[in-house]
């Protein structure tokens, strides 16, 4: 059987490890998911309210140890820990606050007799398998609005998480959720995929790569199961010739570097007008230079090792590469000697499409700038990506934002501002970068049986 383990990426040194479950205690597991889904699915919303209003409560009185778990398994700078927490409190709140509003009956204007309601119930347990880069902060997206809806969820975390998956499930218990509801489970790929088809689970969710989507998705569909999937991104940062250049690429060296580059929505890559980039190139260096890595423990560490060795060499061969492949390199990073798996912001230009950085997602701190004559050509080369999750355009014209906007195959666009998950707004992509949506009520309603109930 395999295990999960706590590795510090900061020292490479393997602090505990946990057994994955058996077969038996899955279907354990199981059993009680679904039993648990039969009382929860009726209890009270007041009651669901209080509790998720008490996990919020929770991750704020323990923000210091549940961050700390975050630096130590996967080597997020403690102080963008106690933001993850302070995001995921605010996201269990949000559905505490919103839970009433998002079950209300719609009453439906129909053109015949009588009266069309369509209800929102749950639809039972179900499966969440989720990554390593936002430990808390991904659960919480899953977990409050289906915990709020009525579904009950089995968690598959991370293999390199442990700690942190516990911690988050001590937390929803201690809240008071009934038991069953919550469930952590150190499981194998296997058992994932034993657990979708399982007729007691009625979906999946699933943050990760390309290769776990398909997956999943493909058990997933076997069985007839709902499926959420929010994958990877290229995200592209377009930056037209009026553009404010400092702000822009102050904006885009801190989403590309933050968490160490290793987010789906970072800004990978850099797209400049011809007549502003050689200024651009050089703030956007100057900004990512600032990002030294730095002990993650250190209360002003702004980048610190990224999630593990094998992370660091694979980011060091896609990057490598392109160098051999004939990129120039603007800004020159790359692997630090020593213990951890430390990596300077790196910066390549005259990346082209028979590179694999081309289209590959950079899942650390290295990022591409392009240059382009005419805003067509940006967009052109912006949509030549498998991908299509979030993108940002800079300019003052917002009628050339708003064209930019609309012609972007993504799922998100910002103007004048890099990629920020916020509890009211909906997240997820296009393209290879998944289907559905996660927060604000487009999330509640995923995994939601929208019922009609017409009486003529
Ligand atoms: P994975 O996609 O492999 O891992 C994410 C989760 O999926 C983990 O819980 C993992 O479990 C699980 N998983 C993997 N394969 C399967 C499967 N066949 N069936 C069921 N569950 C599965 O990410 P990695 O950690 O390997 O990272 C690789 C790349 O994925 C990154 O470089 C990045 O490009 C992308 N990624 C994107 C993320 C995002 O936010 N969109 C987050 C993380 C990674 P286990 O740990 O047991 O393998």
């Amino acid at each position: 059987m395999g295990v999960y383990s706590t590795i510090n990426p900061a020292t490479g040194e393997t602090l505990a490890t946990f057994e994955e479950i058996s077969d038996a205690e899955l279907q354990q597991m199981l059993a009680r998911s679904a039993d648990a889904y039969r009382s929860w699915r009726g209890t009270g919303l007041a009651e669901r309210k209080a509790i998720l209003t008490r996990v919020a409560e929770i991750h704020r009185a323990r923000a210091e140890d549940l961050a700390s778990l975050l630096t130590l398994e996967m080597g997020k700078p403690i102080a963008q820990a106690r933001g993850e927490v302070d995001l995921s409190a605010a996201i269990y709140q949000y559905y505490a606050d919103h839970v009433e509003e998002f079950m209300a009956d719609e009453q439906l204007e129909i053109s015949g007799p009588g009266t069309a309601v369509v209800r929102t119930e749950p639809i039972g347990p179900l499966v969440g398998v989720m990554p390593w880069n936002f430990p808390y902060y991904q659960v919480a997206r899953f977990a409050a609005p289906n915990i709020a809806l009525g579904n009950t969820v089995i968690i598959k975390h991370a293999r390199n998480c442990p700690q942190s998956a516990l911690a988050i499930e001590k937390v929803l218990t201690e809240a008071g959720l009934p038991e069953g509801v919550y469930q952590n489970a150190f499981i194998s790929s296997q058992q994932v995929a034993d657990a979708i088809a399982d007729d007691r689970v009625q979906g999946v969710s699933l943050t990760g790569s390309e290769k776990a989507g398909a997956a999943v998705a493909e058990v997933a569909g076997r069985n007839l199961k709902k499926c959420v999937l929010e994958l990877g991104g290229s995200d592209p940062v377009i930056v037209l010739q009026d553009a404010d250049l400092d702000a822009a690429a102050q904006a885009a060296a801190g989403n590309r570097l933050f968490n160490a580059g290793q987010a789906c929505t970072a800004s990978k890559r850099f797209l400049a007008h011809s007549s502003i980039y050689d200024a651009f190139v050089e703030k956007l260096v100057a900004h990512m230079s600032a990002f030294e890595p730095a002990d993650p423990t250190s209360a002003d560490a702004r980048m610190g090792p990224l999630s593990s060795a094998g992370a660091a060499k694979e980011i060091d061969e896609l990057v490598g590469a392109a160098v051999a492949g004939g990129a120039q390199v603007l800004l020159e990073g790359g692997k630090v000697d020593g213990e951890g798996a430390y990596y300077r912001p790196t910066l390549l230009g005259g990346v082209t499409p028979e590179m694999n950085l081309y289209r590959e997602e950079v899942f650390g701190p290295a990022g591409v700038v392009y240059r382009f004559e005419t805003i067509d050509e940006a967009i052109e080369v912006a949509n030549d990506s498998p991908y299509g999750l979030a993108a940002s355009v800079f300019t003052e014209d917002m009628e050339q934002a708003q064209y930019v906007a609309e012609a972007l195959e993504t799922g998100m666009v910002w103007i004048n501002g890099t990629s920020k998950s916020s509890p009211d707004l909906p997240f997820g992509g296009v393209k290879k970068s998944g289907f559905g949506r996660e927060l604000s009520h487009f999330g509640f309603n995923e995994f939601a049986n929208k019922k009609l109930v017409r009486n003529p």
